[in-house]
């Protein structure tokens, strides 16, 4: 069935029928009017985030199905809600489609945004189709922080709130989305850890939990690993206005990256991005309090990779040593989500 011969509120109808019925008891009015209506604590922070996925520029349907990009759209927002040390609450979704598109890809790609709403506890109320010759899907998601504890308190986790003699951490081990990435574009041979990589790089697992637990334990710098470990450590030492040391050896590599691509694994684990793991700074023993917390509800420990020290020289910067002892500094700013000759 196309699109054109559903129309928009067919469409509409379709995609709410597809998303149920969110069972929030403090939610008052989801899909089916004007604006959604919640009932908010009066204790906790609120916080929001966007993100606009581009057919053929953020997304390419020959290396991603429409279920597993819906989950990905909505995890990547819901990772950055885990990245303030806060829980998502609340969803919108917006879909652009061509006239021509299948009423089945839009049925498979709420049924992946669904499925990764009600493992997240994220109820999706409200949004809006409209038709474009692109394929472009906008979600923006809200979220809460832990309650406060008096006025002072503000219990998230900021890119800007690094100490010299913070340590550095990761909640996870990272390179497995870029190596699932890499098995998907150069297509080796399909195994089980070639499978393993392709469901790391399409399904991602934001880490809510590991991002209240690190606030609860007294942690008040962090961020999730959407660019690269190297990167997102640039994004918290500018923020800071200090620079950090990593220590290659202690950066934990996913088992599977590093058992089909070797040594290479390492880098992937440093620079490629998409792992929705959180990277953070605090004193070691806010950091191991957190790890023991994760690791007394099944979710994998933190693990210390660096620290944070002074700048050196005339900017932040992040020096990552190698195995070998050889540091290696890597200039900040990211990921160019404006490549040169890309008119901005
Ligand atoms: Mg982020």
């Amino acid at each position: 069935v196309r699109l054109s011969e559903v129309g928009e509120f067919g469409l509409i109808a379709r995609l709410a029928e597809a998303l149920g019925v969110p069972t929030d008891p403090r939610l008052l009015q989801g899909i089916g009017d004007d604006a959604a209506v919640w009932r908010n604590p009066a204790d906790r922070l609120m916080v929001a985030t966007t993100d606009t996925l581009v057919e053929g520029v953020h997304f390419d349907l020959s290396t991603t199905d429409w279920r597993d990009l819906g989950w990905k759209a909505l995890a990547e927002n819901v990772s950055d809600i885990a990245a303030m040390g806060c829980a998502p609450r609340y969803a919108l979704v917006s879909l652009a489609l061509p006239s021509e598109a299948r009423v089945e890809d839009a049925d498979a790609l709420y049924a992946g945004l669904r499925a990764c709403a009600e493992a997240y506890e994220c109820a999706i109320v409200g949004g809006d189709t409209v038709r474009c010759p692109q394929v472009v899907l906008n979600v923006t998601v809200l979220g809460e922080s832990l309650p406060l504890r008096n006025d002072a308190d503000v219990p998230l986790l900021l890119r800007s709130a690094a100490r010299v003699g913070d340590a550095l951490a990761v909640t996870g081990p990272l390179g497995g989305s870029g190596a699932g990435l890499r098995v998907l574009v150069e297509a080796p041979q399909v195994t089980e850890l070639t499978r393993q990589l392709i469901e790391v790089h399409r399904r991602p697992l934001p880490r809510v939990r590991a991002g209240q637990a690190l606030v609860a334990a007294g942690c008040r710098c962090g961020m999730d690993i959407s660019d690269g470990l190297v990167a997102d450590v640039g994004h918290i030492v500018e923020r800071s206005r200090l620079s950090a040391e990593i220590h290659a050896d202690l950066v934990p590599v996913h088992p599977a990256a590093r058992a089909v691509f070797g040594d290479a694994a390492l880098d992937l684990a440093l620079t490629a991005g998409e792992d929705y793991e959180l990277v953070c700074a605090g004193p070691p023993e806010v950091l191991a309090a957190a790890s023991a917390e994760l690791a007394a509800i099944g979710e994998p420990p933190i693990t210390i990779i660096g620290s944070i020290i002074a700048v050196e020289g005339e900017r932040p910067a992040v020096r990552v040593l190698a195995p070998d002892g050889a540091p290696r500094t890597i200039r900040t700013g990211g990921y160019a989500h404006f490549a040169a000759g890309d008119s901005p």
